[in-house]
């Protein structure tokens, strides 16, 4: 429920509404707008009793909002979320673009794609210390030896970085070396991850789970929001479907369908979407053209000799031709 508050209330009144839901066993969040406060009520599980609200100096009215969500809802902020990271702004005019290898292999491998991406206009730089991986037996990331090749890259080549924390005991390492930290398909429904993803002070890019649904990546945005953490980027890298031409299907309608209820910047990773590389440039000017607030692309400088993801990989010069084509050809909805 939105406690929606009269032009020319107080902060006094305001304050006083927030104590009110308190007392009523919820949390109250002010949202202040350009002509009215409004007071998000989260917490509920379900109907709640306005009219003790209702009579409270300074308020308008309430509104119920029947969407599970709030706080990542148009609803509560009705104009799309731009932030700013180190310099870098995301969910502005101009797309952002992350790239680089699946994982950190070395620091050579790791340097070498990175001058490649920046080269050609990348402003952040993706590479997996830590991997969730279907085999226990494949590579699982060097760990906090890739974090520190990562902070490497960042002092050479002056991009931002985003990696992955795979779970609640390396988010804490990876927050010291991130710039964005990375929650994985698989971890999407993660809870204890993602509320403490909404206790880092980093924005946390999240990705939609193999088989979840828009209302549910939503929803696990909400826990990480909750928390206190509002810089959640979404990442719609494809879904799992009887397709069986490329590794998971590119929802593309999942980038209007987000942006219709919900603030939030989505980025799209059509790398692991495709499963190869031939398909992400056109996949990448899809998702340009439906208004995507950038791309997560993997990029390596010997793709058939990566450690993981070598079919997806783009080589520098498709890299090179993908920054090229996508050029000119986002449109905001
Ligand atoms: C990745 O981006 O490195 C990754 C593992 O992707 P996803 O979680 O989308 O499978
Ligand atoms: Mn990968």
């Amino acid at each position: 429920m939105l406690v929606v508050m009269k032009n020319d209330a107080t902060d006094e009144q305001v304050q006083a509404v927030i104590n009110h839901i308190e007392k009523m066993g919820f949390r109250g969040i002010p949202i202040p707008g350009v002509l009215r406060t409004a007071v998000c009520i989260i917490g509920n599980q379900g109907y709640v009793d306005d009219s003790q609200l209702l009579s409270l100096d300074g308020v308008k009215e309430a509104l119920r909002v029947t969407k599970p969500y709030k706080l990542v809802s148009r609803e509560t902020h009705p104009q799309p979320s731009t932030f700013s990271i180190g310099g870098v702004t995301i969910g502005g005019p101009n797309p952002v673009i992350m790239a680089g290898p699946c994982a950190v292999e070395n620091e050579e491998q790791a340097l070498t794609i990175a001058r490649l991406v920046k080269q050609q206009g990348a402003q952040v730089y993706r590479g997996g210390a830590y991997k969730p991986r279907t085999s226990p037996y494949s590579f699982q990331g060097l760990g906090q030896e890739g974090l520190k090749i990562l902070a490497k890259v960042r002092e050479e080549t002056g991009l931002l970085i985003v990696t992955e924390a795979t779970d609640v005991e390396n988010i804490e390492l990876v927050e010291q070396y991130a710039d964005i930290i990375q929650i994985g398909a698989r971890n999407m429904q993660n809870f204890a991850l993602l509320k403490r993803a909404g206790h880092t002070n980093k924005p946390v890019l999240l990705k939609r789970g193999l088989a979840a649904t828009i209302e549910e990546l939503l929803m696990s945005a909400e826990y990480i929001m909750s928390e206190g953490n509002s810089r959640v980027i979404l990442c719609e890298r494809g879904i799992r479907t009887f397709a069986d031409t490329t590794r998971s299907t590119l929802d593309i309608s999942a980038i209007p369908s987000i942006k219709e209820v919900s603030h939030l910047p989505v980025v799209v990773d059509p790398s692991h979407a495709a499963g190869k590389r031939e398909y992400v440039v056109p996949l990448s000017r899809a998702a340009m053209a439906v208004g995507a607030d950038g791309l997560i692309v993997e990029v390596h400088n010997d793709p058939p000799h990566s450690i993981s993801d070598g079919r997806q990989s783009l080589y520098p010069e498709q890299f090179a031709t993908l920054m090229r084509e996508i050029k000119g050809i986002r449109f905001g909805l």
